[in-house]
């Protein structure tokens, strides 16, 4: 049988520590690999496949859409293009969209955005504003944005025109600002840091700040949006409306996709300013429309927040028989469970043995972001086979 762990040491570049599995299937919140086993995904791709493995309506949406067309250029105009931005208006604060192929590209784009309203608006400011732990993506100048040492540190120097300061301090932003700050770039809920929730005032504190000086809010919302968090989007649930937001993630199932949203005073670009080859693209769109139609007609948010809900008391609930549990938080269904070791990683590898898929966020805590359509049945089939693995290490 072919070892694909060796293949792919011999053809593909060393960029990420890889758990031993090869997956070759999935369904709903199941995975299976080479040779039938099958396991539970709380991993989900890392919260992408919002709808779990090959959700019929995207499949179909999809097969159909491949059939049918599957690139254009944006010099033409395509319908599933059209349709996914006129819904993801209709359910947000936002009036405008710019599609794009990433969540990094995405946030490339929203930061192009706040510099070409600077220049219109705010008399050339460029400085974008961003917090530690945060995550913005891979590219040299979100590099920049993750105000993270061990991401920015093997790439020095990196691109001006971003200062980062603490998140969940409000003070530091306010002593941040100058004359050439044209945005806050944030992210609501943190969470490739390790899933950390600001203080109940803090983002209503930036809202107010920004109104004040004029410059703009971005909500990196790639990871908390799209129902994740139990709302469609986290603003919503902190009464504050950004200026901008991105997505990505879950946005397509698992269809690279991003997106730029904007209210119509700051959709300033015009006709050259930023593009994309793929961005738009009619497949992806067809899978984010398909993806957005479910989350919203099946009330996949009151999902999160209902299951959300348990999954974080169920975690809980494990605290007194494992001492060694220091936090479980979250927000809907994007949940961390830190230990007072760093035991992270040995407990990634106990549930991989017993059938079940995690992540390991930080060397002393564990992510949960299963599918949103996850059900309470499924999470205590997970949490067995965690306290199992618990036990264990
Ligand atoms: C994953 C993520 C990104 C980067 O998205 P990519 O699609 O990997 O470029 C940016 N911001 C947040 C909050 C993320 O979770």
């Amino acid at each position: 049988m072919t070892n694909w762990p060796a293949m792919a040491d011999k053809y593909l570049m060393n960029f990420v520590e890889r758990l031993p599995l090869t997956l070759v299937k999935g369904q709903g919140a199941r995975a299976w690999d080479e040779n039938g086993r099958e396991f539970l995904d709380f991993v989900g791709g890392w919260a992408v496949n919002s709808l779990g493995h090959c959700h019929p309506a995207v499949a179909q949406a999809v097969t159909e859409q491949v059939n049918t067309l599957i690139q254009a250029s944006n010099q033409f105009y395509t319908i599933p293009q059209i349709r996914l931005a006129e819904l993801l208006v209709q359910h947000s604060c936002f009036d405008k969209v710019f599609l794009a192929n990433s969540g990094a590209e995405a946030n490339e784009g929203a930061v192009k955005l706040a510099r070409r309203y600077g220049k219109l608006h705010l008399k050339g400011a460029y400085e974008v504003i961003t917090t530690t732990s945060s995550f913005h993506g891979r590219t040299l100048a979100m590099v920049a944005a993750t105000a993270q040492p061990k991401f920015q540190q093997p790439y020095i120097p990196l691109p001006a025109g971003f200062v980062n300061v603490e998140y969940n301090n409000f003070g530091v932003i306010k002593a941040a600002t100058t004359s050439h700050t044209c945005a806050v770039m944030l992210e609501p809920i943190q969470g490739e840091g390790g899933v950390n929730l600001p203080d109940p005032d803090y983002l209503a504190a930036v809202r107010a700040w920004c109104d004040e000086t004029g410059i703009l809010l971005i909500f990196d919302e790639i990871q908390t949006g799209l129902g994740r968090i139990g709302t469609l989007f986290a603003y919503e649930q902190y009464g504050v409306e950004p200026d901008i937001i991105t997505l990505a993630k879950g946005l397509a199932s698992g269809i690279p996709i991003g997106a730029i949203l904007a209210k119509d005073s700051v959709s300033v670009f015009t006709p050259g300013e930023h593009g994309s080859t793929f961005g738009g693209n009619p497949v992806a769109c067809a899978a984010g429309l398909a993806t957005l139609q479910f989350i919203i007609e099946h009330d996949i948010a009151g999902n999160a927040q209902i299951v959300g809900q348990y999954l974080i008391s169920s975690l809980e609930g494990l605290k007194p028989k494992f001492p060694f549990i220091t936090e479980v938080r979250g927000c809907g269904l994007l949940v961390a469970m830190e230990f007072s070791q760093d035991i992270a990683q040995a407990v990634v590898m106990a549930c991989l043995e017993r059938g079940l898929l995690i992540n390991r966020v930080k060397p002393n805590a564990l992510r949960f972001m299963p599918p949103l359509i996850i059900t309470k049945a499924e999470v205590d089939e997970a949490l067995g086979i965690l306290a199992e693995a618990l036990a264990s290490v």
